[in-house]
């Protein structure tokens, strides 16, 4: 899956103003903070920035990037400002699309998991003709994190805290929308346990569990039943990822011992 991730103005263009904040500098944080969630937690995601820094970068630009680079979800960040009193969470998708269009039901989806963790009076789900989410190919996101304007919600800008849980509402939105995969549930229930021998008496088991912490190794006995008959198992270790199995055994063998993997 391509992410096209936009963090709204930048350099030139501040964007809104208000309570000492600039529009493109919480927009740039928020989306690095996407940034960084995606691409340490999540599995099979590509993600492309409009901006990394504070630069300027035309609205062309941006969406004939997204377009040329065959992005399947482009994602706006924003804050708004009014009057001073409005204040809250809004998004938005192209004005001409129907409410049973893909890009609507994405809305509905990172409407649902954003407002579920920012903290911001609710405003609706809206449709409008912004150039990013016309002139892009795919579907298109524009979310407006609060009003920089309002006393509220620009204390809430100010706490890094506060735009952590507005990107993790975004990521978990794209998650759900993409079905994209935590990297720690490609083996959710797989564990490679390291086996220095199985005993039938359980002097036996300890001697050998002694022995390896002679050599600094840790182990313990487990009592397992085989064939209903008691069995006891000396594990050194047990490791998500095979690679960390496989140099236990390494360094067991290397030891003096033998060892295999036990997958469970
Ligand atoms: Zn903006």
């Amino acid at each position: 899956m391509k992410l096209y991730l936009d963090p709204g103005h930048g350099g030139k263009d501040p964007g809104a103003q208000g309570n000492s904040l600039q529009e493109k500098h919480v927009t740039l944080d928020i989306a690095k903070r996407i940034h960084s969630i995606l691409s340490n937690e999540y599995e099979g995601i590509q993600i492309k920035m409009s901006r990394t820094s504070d630069t300027s970068k035309c609205l062309n630009k941006r969406t004939n990037e997204a377009n040329s680079w065959g992005a399947d979800y482009f994602v706006s960040i924003h804050c708004n400002a009014f009057n001073g009193k409005a204040k809250g969470y809004e998004d938005y998708i192209y004005s001409e699309l129907s409410d049973s269009s893909l890009t609507s039901e994405y809305q509905n989806i990172m409407h649902e998991e954003i407002t579920k963790l920012n903290q911001l009076s609710v405003r609706r789900k809206k449709k409008a003709n912004f150039h990013v989410l016309r002139e892009t190919k795919m579907a298109a996101f524009l979310s407006e994190n609060g009003f920089i304007d309002n006393d509220n919600d620009a204390n809430f800008m100010k706490q890094a805290s506060w735009r952590q849980k507005v990107a993790r509402g975004h990521v978990n939105g794209i998650a759900r929308a993409f079905h994209l995969k935590k990297k720690d549930e490609i083996n959710p229930i797989t564990l490679y346990m390291v086996i220095v021998g199985s005993f039938d008496s359980k002097e036996n088991a300890d001697t050998r569990v002694s022995k390896l912490q002679e050599k600094g190794i840790k182990a313990f006995v487990e009592p397992i039943m085989i064939s209903n008959k008691h069995w006891y198992r000396v594990q050194a270790g047990a490791f998500y990822y095979k690679e960390n199995a496989e140099a236990q055994v390494d360094r067991l063998e290397n030891a003096g011992f033998k060892a295999f993997i036990w997958k469970a």
